[in-house]
């Protein structure tokens, strides 16, 4: 991948954070997400600042724990993806005991083939992908003899529809809720499984105007018009888009037109110059949450896209 000319700020203690008030306010197990290389912020980094805070960590493939090195970090992964590699074959129950990892299982044969991995099963609950329908979940879990089942839940229904499934003194953890059930004490269970929620007002992500002058009339690819504009290098390619808000020396301004790897900017007056600093994404200033309003969206899409391929800056 070639990177993005897009710089990430990443604050780890700002994660830190956020992750032992989510642990304070549910009071259950944490199980830090960190797929897709932590919605783009680098798993690695994530992961260790948030190792001492959190029960363990998920991510969608075992591939991405191999990669992070999750294992050197001393908490389990829960692999919430199927139990496949790239090409589709079954994964060993060893190379997930190799990695201090755990697959999610839904069937009965994927159950007994990986029992010696501990697996965790997961059930439908509306999701209808890598889940065990409800009148299966029985036979699943005594094939994996697991201990463990969850769901992914965006509504308290779904919630309630697992824990009544095998809630109730059996003795087996149970787990459902992402960042969007956070706020809802029935949710809780056993442990809660946040992503986004960690990540938020820990981000700021930037480009810089490589160019700011008049306009002379219709420019770029759309034949935009203004009276100036600037010019970023990072485009659709690195997740900016055409019409997003943006902010320059403090005003909110708006992307006048994405290309491939650079974008137009609309700027202000003489004063908004080459050099200065446009903001695409800010925890507090410009939340992924509005930005994914105006792309028709959602927030971690938001995120993955433009984190994903910038040249990360850690601080704490
Ligand atoms: C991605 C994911 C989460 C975390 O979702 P957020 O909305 O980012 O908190 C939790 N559970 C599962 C199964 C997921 O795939």
């Amino acid at each position: 991948m070639i990177p993005s000319p897009l710089v990430v700020r990443v604050d780890l203690n700002r994660i830190r954070a956020n992750v032992s008030e989510i642990a304070r306010a549910c009071g259950v197990d944490v199980l830090g997400v960190v797929k897709a290389d932590a919605y783009g912020l680098g798993a690695a980094h994530v992961a260790a600042a948030i190792a001492p805070l959190v029960a363990g960590f998920c991510v969608f493939a075992l591939a991405e724990a191999v990669v992070a090195n999750l294992k050197s970090l001393g908490k389990p992964t829960l692999v919430l993806g199927p139990p496949l590699g790239d090409a589709g074959a079954a994964i060993a129950a060893d190379d997930y005991r190799a990695h201090q990892a755990r697959p999610a299982v839904t069937s009965e044969a994927q159950a007994a083939a990986l029992r010696s991995a501990s697996p965790v099963v997961c059930v439908d609950t509306g999701m209808q992908r890598f889940a065990c329908p409800i009148e299966n979940v029985e036979r699943v879990m005594r094939a994996g003899g697991c201990r463990e089942a969850f769901t992914h839940a965006t509504r308290i229904e779904q919630v309630e529809q697992l824990s009544n499934l095998l809630g109730g003194g059996r003795g087996i953890k149970l787990h459902a809720a992402g960042s969007a059930l956070l706020e809802n004490p029935r949710a809780m269970l056993d442990a809660v499984r946040p992503g986004l929620a960690m990540y938020r007002s820990a981000i700021r992500i930037t480009s810089t105007l490589v160019e700011a002058h008049e306009s002379r009339g219709p420019a770029g690819y759309s034949g935009f018009r203004a009276l100036r504009h600037g010019v970023i290098l990072g485009g659709y390619a690195h997740g900016v888009r055409t019409g997003a808000p943006c902010v320059v020396n403090g005003t909110r301004r708006r992307i006048l037109e994405a290309g491939m790897q650079s974008s137009y900017v609309e700027i202000g007056g003489p004063n908004d110059r080459a050099g200065d600093e446009v903001v695409l994404l800010d925890g507090l200033e410009l939340p992924p949450e509005e930005l994914a309003a105006h792309a028709d969206t959602s927030p971690h899409e938001v995120l993955v896209r433009l984190a994903s391929t910038g040249r990360k800056v850690y601080a704490g």
